[in-house]
């Protein structure tokens, strides 16, 4: 494990060092506060520092305070070399965010088992990391298809909508159905099911652009939203993912079934909000069914459905 040490003493630096390395530690030595400073901005920095307090430059307190201010993961682990034992100088030095400090002269034993610790709370707080990325990818991504989930899309829409009420951007979005999706389930199973919307998904993300966004809203209903997109773009857009999906059957264990898509596109008008625009979606939607499916339509009104004002 790589360690960066930092002593303006040249004698216990180069003593303490050998004992670091003996112990297997690949040592990083510095003279003074600057320069340990520097080796822990790189993106490469070490997780574990032991920092004299007492140094030429910035004093080991202050590179603490500074590399606790970046808040930058992974977690730097800072042990505090001190010669002062007085209580009042340790509680200030572990204010500045050091999370242990050891008195000079240094006992051998004493600095292992300190480092030690400080190595099982870095593997601690690894592990930590990994499990929240875990969480929140469960907690954004739909299990099946692996697009956002009702709430992550419902969000994003709503950042969307704001931003296009601002006026900084042209937004546009849009419903997709799998037709007749019902009769897959009912016919195949649901595990196949299952399959086919997961290829309707990977159809439907490779159609996109790469700053349009795609959840999973309902059963077999996909919500899209297009940033930047006016009306004309948007079912350019949702045409070209249509035709993807229905281009060629889709291969299950089960045999090959073709599937479709409607789709309901609704541009932003002056003054929406999302539940406005999911309303003139859906209603798009509907009238793309209605109109034989396998089709996009474009909400026809220039104005957004007005009861969609009291949701
Ligand atoms: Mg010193």
């Amino acid at each position: 494990m790589r360690l960066l040490f930092a002593e303006d003493d040249r004698v216990s630096r180069r003593r303490l060092a050998a004992v670091l390395r003996k112990w297997g530690y690949e040592v990083i030595e510095v003279q003074d506060g600057n320069q340990a400073w520097e080796v822990l901005l790189t993106a490469a920095a070490p997780q574990l520092a032991i920092l004299d307090w007492m140094m030429p430059g910035m004093d080991g307190p202050e590179v603490c305070r500074r590399v606790r201010q970046l808040r930058r993961e992974p977690y730097i682990y800072v042990l505090l070399l001190t010669a002062k034992a007085q209580k009042e100088d340790v509680v200030a030095g572990l204010e500045s965010g050091a999370d242990d400090y050891l008195t000079k002269p240094v006992d051998i034993h004493e600095l292992q088992v300190r480092l030690r610790a400080g190595r099982r709370i870095l593997e601690l707080q690894e592990k930590l990391i990994v499990m929240r990325e875990e969480l929140r990818m469960q907690a954004t991504r739909d299990a099946l298809t692996g697009l956002w989930n009702r709430a992550a899309i419902f969000d994003l829409l709503r950042r969307e909508t704001a931003r296009a009420q601002r006026g900084e951007i042209p937004l546009s979005i849009a419903m997709a159905d799998v037709d007749h999706f019902k009769r897959v389930n009912d016919v195949y199973g649901h595990l196949i099911g299952d399959i086919v919307l997961q290829e309707v998904a990977r159809r439907v993300q490779a159609a996109l652009r790469p700053y349009d966004e795609v959840g999973r809203y309902g059963g077999e209903e996909l919500l899209l939203i297009f940033p930047q997109c006016n009306a004309q773009q948007a079912v350019h857009v949702a045409e070209r993912l249509r035709r993807r999906v229905a281009a060629t059957p889709i291969v299950t264990p089960e045999g090959e079934i073709v599937v479709t898509l409607s789709v309901g596109v609704a541009p932003y008008g002056g003054g929406a909000d999302a539940q406005m625009l999911l309303r003139a979606a859906d209603e798009a939607l509907y009238r793309a069914k209605q109109q034989g499916r396998n089709c996009v339509v474009l909400y026809p009104g220039p104005q957004l459905p007005a009861e969609a004002a009291a949701l």
